[in-house]
């Protein structure tokens, strides 16, 4: 495809939303004689009036070359592929050399070697990913059409889409990202393509496909791209624990949380609710109905342990038969801001506001999504308020804290109070 150039206006392109710090990084290597340019994900971002999460700058200036400019201030990282990290106090801006792709139908094992910016532009995955933006003349430059299909609001691959998705299967899990987000439709070929590679999705890294799915749990658009994961069979072939239940009758519950969780990150604008607590708002659901399944249907009043050992199983079983799979710690606090649910609303009615618990350094994640479950029930706004106000003042309620001492509770008996959820 011919080289196009397109001058940005504030009409379509807020030049405000940019970081001046990576502005600043494509001045000094200009000043230094290469080529500078944003690149990527930011570019479409503020194309389509989203403000970025990150800036990426690609340079035909060499790792070393960069680390040359930069001095102390760039760390050089990556073993396969060398990538500068420049540094602006915490922050950390990304600048890549240009690089060449592969273009065989086999899945990438090993990374390319360095290229011309149209060879940057043309090893990315989808069209709206491959613009390049020069800040020096305000221009976007496009090799691959991004630019109208931006404004024709349509996802089209960057080369022959069953070679790409079988290249990297997670370009699959990205279609559907970018469609959930930005709501732009999918072009007949990559609707094609992802009918036909969808099985080779789990050839991909499991660590990448989770960073996928957390990063979309955080985006405010996790509801409709759990349903379009479903719609393409790709969910069953990730996590098919979660399918059988979001594809049953009470699937619709876990879609209400996503509905919930993705108005709260819309508000939060730049800080996402914690990763944890999203995950939680996929398995919540599931350890509610087990306990019913096991406990409360049949009268009984399931004890902590019992609901700690429960929502332990759910988790094993989302892990082991998945895909992707939890790191362990991720796996623990899971687990902690389940079972601390029950602990707040008890199937009992009966809340012990023990001083220790507010000491759990979870404790306020836990909270966090007792909070998202009073936007589903607002009954739970009363306890939500209680415990939220204890936690802050960190005070001894008005009842002792139990004893080991005290006579042993009898199992106690569920008489069919429903369980709030
Ligand atoms: P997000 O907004 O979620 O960060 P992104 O498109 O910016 O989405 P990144 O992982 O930050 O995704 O990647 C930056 C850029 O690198 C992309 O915009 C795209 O040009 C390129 N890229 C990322 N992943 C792939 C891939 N699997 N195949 C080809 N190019 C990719
Ligand atoms: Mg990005």
């Amino acid at each position: 495809m011919q080289r196009k150039d397109y001058t940005t206006t504030e009409h379509d392109f807020n030049h405000n939303l940019i970081d001046k710090d990576a502005l600043e990084v494509i001045a000094r290597l200009k000043r230094a004689g290469y080529e500078a340019y944003l690149v990527g994900g930011g570019v479409r971002d503020l194309l389509t009036n989203h403000k970025p999460k990150d800036f990426d700058i690609s340079t035909s200036a060499k790792p070393e070359e960069i680390k040359h400019v930069f001095n102390r201030q760039c760390i050089l990282i990556g073993k396969r592929f060398r990538l500068a990290h420049i540094r602006f106090g915490h922050k950390v801006l990304e600048v890549a050399t240009f690089r060449s792709g592969e273009n065989t139908d086999t899945l990438i094992t090993r990374d390319n070697t360095w290229g011309s910016p149209e060879e940057d532009a043309l090893r990315r995955d989808f069209t709206i990913n491959g613009l390049f933006y020069d800040p020096t003349g305000n221009s976007i430059i496009d090799y691959v059409g991004g630019w109208e299909d931006i404004h024709q609001r349509v996802l089209k691959s960057i080369g022959d889409p069953v070679i790409r998705f079988k290249q990297d299967p997670v370009r699959m899990i990205r279609l559907l990202k970018f469609t959930a987000r930005f709501d732009f439709t999918i072009s007949p070929e990559c609707r094609k393509a992802l009918e036909i590679c969808k099985e080779e999705i789990v050839k991909s890294s499991p660590a990448r496909i989770l960073e996928e799915i957390l990063r979309m749990l955080e985006s405010g658009s996790s509801s409709k791209f759990f349903r379009l994961m479903a719609e393409s069979s790709l969910l069953e072939l990730l996590f098919p624990c979660l399918t059988h239940f979001i594809q049953g009758k009470h699937g619709e519950e876990i879609y209400s949380y996503l509905d919930q969780a993705d108005r709260v990150n819309k508000e939060r604008y730049d800080k996402a609710l914690d990763r944890n607590v999203l995950a939680c708002c996929l398995l919540f659901p599931i350890l509610e109905h087990e306990l019913k399944l096991q406990f409360t249907d049949k009268g009984i009043a399931p004890h902590i342990g019992e609901i700690m050992m429960v929502s332990a199983g759910i988790i094993k079983a989302f892990v082991t038969s998945s895909f992707s799979h939890f790191p362990k710690k991720m796996s623990t606090t899971i687990g902690y801001i389940l079972t601390t649910q029950f602990r707040f609303t008890p199937f009992s009615g009966k809340t012990h506001h023990k001083p220790k618990l507010y000491h759990h350094k979870e404790f306020s994640l836990a909270l966090q999504f007792l909070k998202l479950r009073t936007l589903i029930n607002p009954d739970l706004a009363e306890e939500y308020e209680t415990w939220k106000k204890l936690f802050k003042q960190n005070i001894r309620p008005d009842k002792p804290p139990h004893h080991s001492d005290s006579p042993v509770k009898k199992r106690r008996r569920y008489y069919g109070k429903s369980p709030r959820s």
